[in-house]
């Protein structure tokens, strides 16, 4: 029971640690998602918008959307004082990250790395419910049907030959009468 725990915790983590690598992997290698070109919706833009600007002012909204990400950008027109809003992650959106562009056009990041140069975004740190949880547990489940289920499934297969054979399933030893087996102490019920 608790090995089994165990086993599921540490399939989870590899799922975090790989969801987390793909969406990097993807916000590295496509930098700016400008495949298609969505409205933005209004009520999203206004709370994006307000967490830096004065609700009065007026302000652009636009949202690009590529296969794996999406990137928001509210400003004034001009292209300076504006914020952008990434997000990243396959299948589903996993990991945002927001920047904003300053006076003389530099981003200064609120809650992230640094931004890289070339890129309109930093790196994308803070998880986006439920696609963050939703990836990883997809993540940690193909974790298991490549690296897991194939040694579970060779282990039990192997154990039920050699009781068919009347050997013990540890050691391969000959069953005798005793309930254990007599080379490795195994329980043979
Ligand atoms: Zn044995």
């Amino acid at each position: 029971m608790k090995s089994l725990l165990s086993r599921i915790l540490v399939l989870l983590l590899i799922g975090v640690v790989a969801n987390i690598a793909v969406a990097w992997l993807i916000e590295i290698k496509w930098p700016n998602p400008t495949s298609r070109k969505l409205p933005m919706p209004p009520d999203e833009a206004i709370a994006l918008w307000s967490r830096y600007f004065p609700p009065e002012c007026p302000f652009y909204a636009e949202r690009y959307r590529g296969p794996a990400q999406q990137l928001d950008i509210v400003g004034f027109g001009d292209n300076v004082l504006n914020v952008a809003a990434g997000s990243v992650g396959w299948p589903f959106l996993a990991l945002s990250s927001e920047s904003k562009v300053d006076e003389k056009g530099r981003f200064s990041s609120y809650f992230e790395l640094d931004a890289v140069p070339g890129r309109i975004n930093p790196l994308p740190l803070r998880p986006v419910w439920p696609g963050f949880a939703v990836n990883s547990a997809l993540y940690a489940t193909m974790a298991w049907v490549f690296f897991v289920a194939p040694f579970d499934l060779r282990r039990r297969l192997r154990k039920r030959s050699r009781l068919n054979r009347g050997l013990c399933s540890a050691c391969a030893y000959p069953i005798g009468v005793s309930p254990v087996c007599t080379e490795c102490g195994e329980p043979l019920r």
